[in-house]
Formats: C-alpha cells, structure tokens, sequence
C-alpha cells in the first residue's frame, strides 16, 4: 500500500503506525491475516508523527495483555521444503516458519522473540539470517528460524546411553522400531515412546502400564481411517493445526489386533505428524502407523532432560539438543454427540483464554488427579498445560513451575486469591497455600463438585444458576464422606445438594476402588447374598470391616461395581478402566429388563436407592454377550433416568431453565446421550463440556470461578 510508519510488537500488542488510509489498511490485514493469526480488537488514535520509510522496530517490554502463542503443526509449504530433495531443509526435521512451529513450549518470556526461546543458543547461519530479515520471505522474523547448518540436531543413542555414530539417525531408529525395538524420540514439548503395533505388548511389559490404553501415530488421514470410523467432525479435529490425539471407534475388522494397543475398549486413540521430525520417521517407516506415548516414570510427569530419559531403560532413543523450556503432554478429546470432551487439554490448546465471570487475579490449583493450574487476568481465564495426578513430588513441583511461568508471561502482579479443594488431603493444596503466602492472597475453599459445575458455567458462558448433574469417581463431601454422585443446584456464588446415590461402603478404603471386587463384596453382605469372589476368610473379615468403612456414594464406584459384577472388568488398572470399559456394552445393549428404582427423600436431598437396583440385578437371569449388554443398559438407562427425571422436576419447581452434566463419567457418551434425552424431554436445555475438560482437568477452572466470585463480592 506504499504506507510510511512503523510496526513493533509492544508487549503482546501489534503497534502499527501509519501515515494514511487506516480503513483500506485494517481492512487489507484482516483479509491477508495468516492461519494462526487472530485480531481480537484494534484499537486506534491519531498521533502527530513524522513518517520516514516504513520499518519493522524491535520489540518493547509494554503492557501484556493477549496472547501467547500455542504450539502449531507443521504447515504444508514447510511439510513440501522438508519433502523436496535439493531444499536448504530437505528432511530438516526442525523446518517451520512464522505460520507453524513450536511456540509455547520453547517461549520462556514474552514478547515472544527469539532471545526468549530456548533457540537462543542456535546461532542464525547467514543464509537463515537474510530469510529472517526479508520482509516478502515466508520466514520474515521466524524466531525459531533454523537449517540444518545451523540448527538443533538428532542424535541416536544406544540402550546403555551411548551414542551411535550414523549419518542417518532417522533412518537407523526407524529401522530398530520396525525389527521389534522399543525406543524413545523426543519432541517439541516433551518425549515420546514409540513401538510398532506387533511390539505393543513387549512395550506393556517393559513400561508398566497394566491394561493402559496407547495413542497411536499415523501417517495420515488415509490410513487412519483404515484402523478407525472416523466422522468428518472427527476428522477435522485430527487434522487441526493442534493435531489432538482423537478417539474414534476402532473398525470391527481391526479390533483384535488393535486390542494390544488399547485392550478391551471400543476406541482408539489417534494422532497424525505434527512435528518435521514425526514425518522424516513416517518417511523412512514402512509401516502407516506406530504407538507413541508419553515418555515418563509411572506418575511424574513426561520427561524433557536428554539425562533423565536413559533411566526409562528402553531399546534406543533419538534425541536432540534443543532445550523443552515448557512441557507439554499432547491433548486428547472425543466427540460427544455434537460436543468436544477434552480428556486432556494441553498441547496446541494453552494457554488460549476463556472469558471468564470476575475481572480479578486469581490463581487456582485443582484437585489431585488430571490436574491442571488456572490463572486469571481482567476477565479472562487461561489454563495450564495438562501436569497430572499430583501423589508424587515431582508432579507437585511441576504445577507450581508451570503456575508461576503462566503467570510470569501473562503480567500478573498483584494475585487477589487461591482457589483450592476443600479435601484435607489433596497434595495440591500444599501448592494453593505456598502460592498464597507468597503472593498474599487470600485462600478460597472450594467444593469439589460445585467447582464441576462453576466449570461448566465458564465453558458454556452461563451466569444464571441451574441444575448440575456432577458425576465422576470421588471428592471430598460436606459430610466428610467421599461424594460422587450429586446433583446440586449452583451458581459461581453458592450450592445447595439436591440429589445424591445411596451409599456403598468401601472396604479398606482407597483400595476399593482398585480391587472393585471388594465393592462387590460390601454391596452382596449389605444384601446378605454369598459373597463369591473372595476366599471364606477374607469375607468374614470383610463382614467386621463393614460397619466401620469409609462410604461413597460415587456414580463412578456405581459403575466399577456393575462393571465388576458383569465381568467386564474385575481390577482397576488405570483411573475409570472398569467404567470406560462398560461402555462397550452400553452402547451395544438396549433396555429391556424392567429395574424399579425406588429413592427417598433425605435431609432434602433425593437419594436413589443403588443398593436396590443392585438387588434386582443379582435377581435377573441373561444370557450370552447380547443379554449382558442388554442387562447393563437397562441398569444403566433405569438409574440415568430417575437422576434426570428428578433434576428436571427440581429446576422446573426452582425456576431454573437448565440441566448440565459434568465430571468424569460425562466422557461416557451413552450416559450423556441418556440424560439429554430425558432432560429435553421436560423442554429444559441440556449443557456439557466443550472447551474445559469435563473431568478433574476442569476443577481449576470453576475454583478460579468461585473464588474469583467470592473476592469480587467484597468490593
Ligand atoms: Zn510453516
Ligand atoms: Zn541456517
């Protein structure tokens, strides 16, 4: 537009001046604006200025107030340089430009700049050093700009952590993956375990995941959907610049050899090559498709020193010399009916915000497993990459680091409160309150399943109370008790509990919810049926361990029972294994057997008496695999009902316009499809997850709410 003036990125603002024709201009760069780019707002003033040539500025420390940008697959111009033999990047694995490329994972301030990132090291060679200064170059101010002369590098390493000399370190561990070997490749954001399909159980054995389903890589869409059924929806978000890992029902055909990968589920986890470095593998893989799953310790989280990974004890590793500022596990959805569940937000989605119900600072910490961290800025809220189950140091120290850098990057200075769970145990309010006594803000205690439905508010932009069917595996009650199974009435301010499950002792505590049989076991001596899945000695333990167990009344225990006494699954060996695996037969089976759910009243609160339903269970005669499914469908469908049915009458009795469902057990597609339809049946409207995980990930999210609330409140 031969415009004079300048550009600059001030703090994480694009400042443009120029010396005519802002419309024409505004409306130029609105339609030219690159993939990744988005304007949120311009703002404009007219300033006296004397305009020479036009120049791009170095950047200025200003206000920070948008956003950091989120890790990006590799785009197509760059996948073509990398493909084209004779390109300066030919078969580069760290080939990007100012369109795609690592970002949150290497920023370690803002403005985002090169000397921020951890490239800072890689010196630019002269010819990466004219693409970067050209202004009609693609790679025009790429900061993480880089060749094969000049930048990171692959080294392959053997089982004892010696290097293995090779001009071709791809070629060679694609070659070892295929002969059977386990090995390790490491990545933008953190590492990945990579074995073919064949070698899936050697990998089971080695790594020590019990029945842990894995993600899988493939080469493209193509043969994606040759293992799975994949929806355009599905297909979309697998083929997204954030390249999720996506889970898609395996194709019948596929499912026995698919059962090493991810044994005795209906689904599959599957993420296509996001990185250079992931297609110069497929490039050199003869196979359309590997397993590929976080590199870490059972329980810390992934690993990102080079160090670190020869004590994962496997085959051979691929390693590069680039520092990981910012771990970022890969994130993991599924489609619900029309809805995104996100199992696991992380890489590609953070830190983007949501907007949020108070315009205060807020820090929040989570729960104890599936955690994520929150930090909120004038409205907007912005969580943390995934960290994890928060039982080992590492894992607490890691949501701490990871809570301090978002912080950092987005100019928080002054932190109004900490909002944390009210279970006395939960290691992460030893976080919450570090945080606090550091930034001396106040602590806010929040319920855990109020902090489900204050999630859900956020997610689906909601101010007025409603009806919140919040299900998942446990959270500290008021009472004391493990709750699970509620439906409360909510707002960001208060909660009140309308509807709850008949409890179920949990013989030896914690360790009920592992061993499920021992669920069983209380549910057939509180019926006085025999129990049969235990020698005569431990039941009669049991009978005295009884009266004096911890109880819960947790959707998530309901359905390890049923899982458990339908022998789908009898041993937990990952979090939701039994439930996840009842899926299955819920989606196959259809309600025929007749359960009659009776509930009473108690203390105000709607209780549905499980222990009945149970009782007509053991009662019921089925047969084969039809009639199994059959029989956990009605159980399920009866139970569903009643809890919605009763959600429904209470909303239209309070005023109320809606139903939302939340938690854990709102990933089970059939459960959500059950409520929906019951709840819009009463002509109510019916709100899940779309852009928080529905699970413990979203906690954060709804403490960052309620406490934000409640501070705000005070003004
Ligand atoms: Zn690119
Ligand atoms: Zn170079």
């Amino acid at each position: 537009m031969r415009l004079k003036g300048y550009v600059l990125n001030n703090g994480s603002n694009v400042e443009v001046h120029i010396d005519k024709n802002p419309d024409e201009f505004i409306a130029k760069l609105k339609e030219h604006l690159s993939p990744l780019a988005r304007i949120d707002s311009v703002e404009r003033e007219e300033v006296e200025e004397k305009f020479g040539a036009f120049e791009i500025r170095h950047s200025s420390n200003g206000r920070r107030v948008s956003l950091i940008p989120s890790d990006t697959a590799i785009c197509d111009k760059c996948l073509s340089d990398l493909n084209s033999a004779g390109n300066r990047r030919y078969l580069f694995p760290f080939t990007n430009c100012t369109e795609c490329g690592a970002r949150f994972t290497v920023i370690k301030d803002v403005p985002y700049d090169r000397s921020r990132t951890s490239m800072e090291e890689f010196q630019m060679c002269g010819d990466c050093q004219s693409e970067y200064s050209d202004q009609y170059d693609r790679r025009f101010h790429a900061q993480t700009i880089s060749c094969q002369k000049c930048g990171p590098k692959y080294r392959l390493y053997d089982k004892a952590g010696s290097a293995i000399r090779t001009p071709e370190p791809f070629e060679d561990f694609a070659g070892k993956i295929e002969s059977g070997a386990v090995g390790l490749l490491k990545g933008w954001g953190g590492m990945h375990v990579v074995s073919t399909f064949e070698s899936a159980s050697k990998l089971r054995s080695v790594y020590r995941r019990g029945e842990k389903p894995y993600a899988v890589m493939m080469r493209d869409i193509e043969s994606a959907k040759k293992l799975a059924v994949i929806s355009p929806a599905e297909e979309k978000l697998m083929t997204s610049p954030q390249r999720p890992i996506v889970l898609v029902n395996k194709r019948a055909e596929h499912a026995p050899m698919l059962d090493r990968v991810s044994p005795g589920l209906m689904n599959i986890g599957i993420m296509l090559p996001y990185s250079g470095a992931h297609h110069l593998l497929f490039h050199h893989l003869t196979v359309d498709g590997v397993v590929m799953t976080s590199a870490n310790q059972p329980g810390e989280p992934m690993v990102t020193e080079n160090l670190k990974a020869f004590d994962l004890n496997l085959d051979c590793y691929l390693l590069h010399d680039r520092r990981i500022v910012n771990r970022c596990d890969d994130s993991v959805l599924r489609m619900n009916g029309e809805n995104i569940a996100f199992i696991r937000k992380s890489r590609g989605f953070v830190p983007a915000p949501l907007p949020l119900n108070h315009k205060r600072s807020v820090i929040s910490v989570g729960a104890q497993w599936d955690v994520t961290g929150a930090v909120s800025r004038n409205g907007e809220l912005f969580l943390t990459q995934y960290i994890g189950e928060t039982d080992k140091y590492q894992t607490l120290q890691y949501l701490e680091t990871a809570i301090r850098h978002l912080r950092d990057l987005l100019g928080v200075e002054k932190v109004d409160a900490v909002g944390l769970d009210k279970h006395p145990k939960y290691s992460t309010r030893i976080v919450a309150k570090s945080l606090a006594a550091f930034f001396n803000a106040e602590l806010v205690e929040t319920q855990h399943y109020h902090a489900h439905a204050a999630s859900l508010m956020i997610d689906k932009g909601l101010s007025e109370p409603g009806v919140f069917i919040t299900w998942d595996g446990t959270g500290y009650g008021d009472d004391r008790t493990s709750w699970g199974g509620e439906t409360l009435i909510a707002d960001f301010g208060q909660y009140r509990r309308i509807g709850s499950f008949r409890t179920i002792p949990l013989l030896g505590g914690d360790r009920a919810a592992i061993d499920i049989r021992r669920l069983v076991a209380a549910i057939k001596l509180l019926l006085n049926r025999e129990v049969t899945e235990f020698p005569e000695a431990d039941v009669e333990v049991f009978s005295k361990m009884l009266p004096k167990s911890p109880v819960t009344s947790s959707m998530g225990r309901v359905l390890d029972a049923l899982s458990c006494i339908l022998d789908v699954c009898n041993k937990r060996s990952y979090e939701g294994e039994p439930a996840i695996k009842l899926e299955r037969l819920l989606a196959t089976g259809r309600p025929v057997f007749k359960f009659n759910v009776a509930g009473e009243i108690v203390d105000g609160v709607r209780t549905i008496d499980t222990m009945n339903m149970f009782k007509q269970l053991f009662e019921k005669q089925w047969q084969g695999e039809k009639g199994r499914a059959n029989i956990a469908r009605s159980f399920v469908e009866a139970l569903c009902n009643e809890a919605a049915g009763n959600a429904c009458e209470v909303a239209k009795a309070e005023g109320l316009k809606y139903v939302g469902f939340c938690g854990g057990v709102s990933y089970n597609g059939v459960i959500t499809d059950i409520l929906r339809k019951r709840v819009e049946a009463e002509k109510l409207a019916f709100f899940v997850h779309d852009r928080i995980p529905n699970g413990d990930g979203g906690i954060s999210a709804g403490q960052n709410a309620i406490a934000g609330a409640k501070v705000a409140g005070k003004d």
